[in-house]
């Protein structure tokens, strides 16, 4: 009886394909073994997702080649992609492809040359070396500096010699060769002082021991830790983790963003032994994912930490999975498939058997109302470590500054007296403002004129320190101009400010305080991140102006002033997080103040001191503004009531953009029931970016599997015209 091996391929396809498994390979191929197979007229890495008795399919062909033997891809896995697929209304292949690391797929990866001393000769016979040929006993001399193993590159450029000088070396038995991956060990060179766990209060406790509950008895219902900022909440988690270590068991855990969370990861591998955990992070080089990758499926190492994609690692005997900042944006993946990975590990959590645990200061709505309505449990601490105090929050209404002068500064004088006091008592402050560059755009004053992209529907930002304008979407740049493209006058003006603008104010009003700037603008260099904040936490900066960037997950005891410069900055956007995000936003930013014995104080400049969002976090008062904010969300039947579908069709073609839209448009209606609402085709809010106009259609939905089937439908009925790009994002996070 034949046997039929039903794969995705690695080139996209959008579909299943079914081939022939050659009779001597019966026995080697199983459900998520990787295959070669020919597709149209050349050969794709594949895998195997079903093996079948039958296929109807026409023309079969015979699979190629056997990648691996081993499974590479977990039946578990296979059903998190399936589950991926129907929800995310993808195609399989594409989410068959995430679930698998590109260097895992390709099953391979390039090694390099690297060269060890063999055996360190003794003083005589190096200098019978050195008669007989000076130039390899200079060579071994160098080598011998090194502890370790050195890249034969490295070897030719320490030693200024030659590849040639090298093999002899090599040949005689003085020098080993290996091939080795590029970078051995990720995190080698860096050191971690070894934390034991602390001594838990009440509230951490009882936490942990449902948390053990759920990991011992294997319950799958998440369990959603609501605890303020500096509650324990992280200290809950290593402990839970260390639970599973002792039952030999494995635990994984997701955090925002890697690069932006380097203090909580350092947590982590303090409190383990290093072997055991696997930071996985988009700086790896191929061959260190690919070690990462099989320490974690081997089982050497058991705890896996990374973000967004971390929610696949292959941890073997998964007892638990930790979302940290479980309301972060950063989850939601913005390209297809469009998973949000919050929601992937409750998924995973269900088909593995094992607790999951979702923390945060400020849950997702999402997160709460699953927690309100039962299905999940809900843990909550209310007071901070020690009963710190939670940080003042005053509000400083800039329409009263603006009534005082006709230019007010940048920084209210109550805002720049906090700072000057600060100072004085050697305490650190952070400036936090959600926007970089000088100027938020270059307006004419005489006629009007704004500098826009030339590719996206949106004002141009100044850059001082480049003298250049930059578009914040697509990276466009130009010179500043020197008068109006429009009409030549020479009175244009900057509006508007960013970060820079906010430097070069506090520079100058305290000439001798250290201030840095951090944002995407200023951290571009690689290491940069590290060492700033390095030098504040040693107290080398006594002001740190950031965006978003510095929000996250810092602890930094001496700060004990933060001032959000515009808090209206997201709040006045046609979206519906908005609110929810200011809100966000405020509380995490000061969470950042008064983590040390001294109390914090925050200051909130905004124009619109009365919005619900701010004066909820004005008060810490989570409930009240999810009482608020879920009066609205009913109301106008947005999520978390409802699920949102929205379907993107872009093309540099405005009018063929359009008309697919209104074909599409027409198909849905055609297809849908009473259970969805089907919006008109409508231009984005943001309508050209990156020189493609965009066109979208968002649909409603309480019955979002049902919507994402018929998508699925209509999306593969119809073929696109290849100038047109259509994308379905379901639960989306951006609606402009
Ligand atoms: P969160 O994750 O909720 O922001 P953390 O776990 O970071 O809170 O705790 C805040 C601070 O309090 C950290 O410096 C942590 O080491 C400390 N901490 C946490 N739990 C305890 C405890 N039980 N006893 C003493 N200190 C603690
Ligand atoms: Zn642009």
């Amino acid at each position: 009886m034949p046997l039929y091996a039903r794969v995705v391929t690695d080139d996209p396809t959008n579909k299943e394909l079914d081939y022939l498994v050659p009779a001597p390979w019966e026995s080697k191929v199983h459900v998520g073994s990787r295959v070669k197979v020919p597709l149209r007229s050349r050969n794709s890495f594949a895998t195997v997702v079903e093996l079948v008795a039958e296929s109807t399919a026409p023309g079969i062909k015979a699979v190629t080649g056997l990648v691996s033997e081993e499974p590479v891809l977990d039946p578990k896995m296979l059903q998190l992609a399936r589950w991926m697929a129907d929800y995310y209304s993808c195609p399989l292949d594409a989410a068959v492809r995430c679930t698998l690391p590109q260097v895992i797929r390709s099953g391979g990866f390039k090694r390099e040359r690297w060269l060890s001393v063999t055996l360190p000769p003794d003083q005589n016979i190096l200098e019978q070396i050195k008669v007989r040929a000076p130039r390899q006993a200079e060579v071994l001399e160098v080598a011998l500096q090194f502890t370790g193993p050195i890249r034969w590159a490295d070897l030719v450029e320490a030693a200024a010699t030659s590849d040639r000088t090298i093999k002899h070396l090599v040949n005689q038995g003085w020098l080993t060769l290996q091939m080795l991956n590029a970078e051995r060990d990720p995190s080698q060179g860096e050191e971690y002082v070894s934390t034991a766990p602390l001594r838990l209060n009440p509230g951490q406790l009882s936490i942990l021991t449902m948390l053990i509950e759920a990991i011992d008895q294997g319950k799958t219902k998440p369990t959603l830790l609501h605890g303020i900022t500096g509650s324990g909440k992280t200290e809950i988690y290593l402990q839970a983790i260390q639970h599973c270590l002792d039952l030999g068991r494995g635990a994984l855990v997701l955090v925002p963003e890697i690069s932006l969370t380097p203090q909580t990861v350092e947590r982590f591998k303090s409190r383990f032994a290093r072997e055991l955990i696997a930071v996985l992070h988009s700086h790896l080089s191929a061959g260190e994912r690919h070690d990462e990758w099989h320490r974690l499926r081997r089982g050497d190492a058991r705890v896996a930490i990374g973000a967004r994609s971390a929610v696949f690692a292959p941890v073997k005997d998964l007892a638990l999975i930790v979302v940290d900042e479980e309301h972060e944006n950063s989850y939601k993946q913005e390209e297809t498939p469009r998973y949000h990975a919050r929601d992937l590990a409750v998924v995973r959590g269900h088909i593995e058997g094992c607790a999951v645990l979702l923390g945060s200061a400020t849950p997702s709505l999402e997160s709460y109302h699953n927690a309100r309505n039962g299905k999940y449990e809900l843990a909550r601490l209310t007071a901070r470590v020690d009963d710190r105090q939670l940080p003042l929050i005053r509000v400083i209404d800039l329409r009263q500054e603006f009534a005082k002068s006709k230019h007010p500064s940048i920084l209210s004088r109550r805002l720049t007296q906090a700072i000057e006091d600060r100072l004085q008592k050697r305490e650190q402050s952070i400036l936090f403002l959600n926007r970089r560059g000088f100027a938020s755009s270059l307006l004419c004053s005489k006629c009007g004129y704004v500098c826009e992209c030339a590719n996206c529907s949106i004002p141009l930002t100044f850059h001082l320190a480049e003298n250049r304008l930059k578009c914040h979407l697509c990276g466009y740049q130009a010179v500043a101009p020197k008068k109006c493209p429009g009409c030549g006058d020479p009175g244009i003006r900057y509006s508007g400010y960013g970060t820079e603008k906010v430097i070069e104010l506090v520079e100058k009003l305290f000439p001798t305080a250290h201030a840095a700037r951090m944002d995407a603008d200023s951290m571009s260099r690689k290491d940069a991140y590290r060492t700033t904040l390095g030098a504040f936490r040693s107290g080398k900066i006594d002001i740190l102006i950031g965006t978003q960037m510095i929000a996250k997950g810092l602890d930094f005891p001496n700060v004990t002033l933060v001032g959000i410069i515009n808090a209206d900055i997201g709040l006045h956007i046609p979206d519906f997080r908005a609110g929810e995000r200011t809100f966000q936003l405020l509380t995490q930013v000061a969470g950042r103040a008064g983590r040390g014995e001294t109390p914090g104080e925050v200051f909130v400049q905004t124009a619109t001191p009365f919005s619900p969002s701010i004066q909820f976090a004005r008060h810490h008062d989570f409930d009240g503004f999810w009482d608020q904010e879920r009066e609205f969300r009913e109301r106008c039947d947005y999520p978390p009531f409802n699920h949102l579908v929205l379907i993107q069709i872009k093309s540099e073609h405005q009018r063929l953009a359009e008309f697919t839209a209104e074909t599409l448009h027409r198909r849905f209606s055609e297809k849908i029931d009473s259970s969805v609402t089907l919006h008109p085709v409508v231009p984005a809010q943001i309508e050209r970016v990156k020189g493609f106009y965009r066109f979208q259609i968002l649909l409603r939905t309480r019955a979002i599997l049902r919507l994402s089937r018929t998508i699925r439908e209509v999306m593969d009925s119809l073929s696109f015209p290849d100038e047109v790009q259509v994308s379905v994002d379901v639960d989306p996070y951006h609606l402009l």
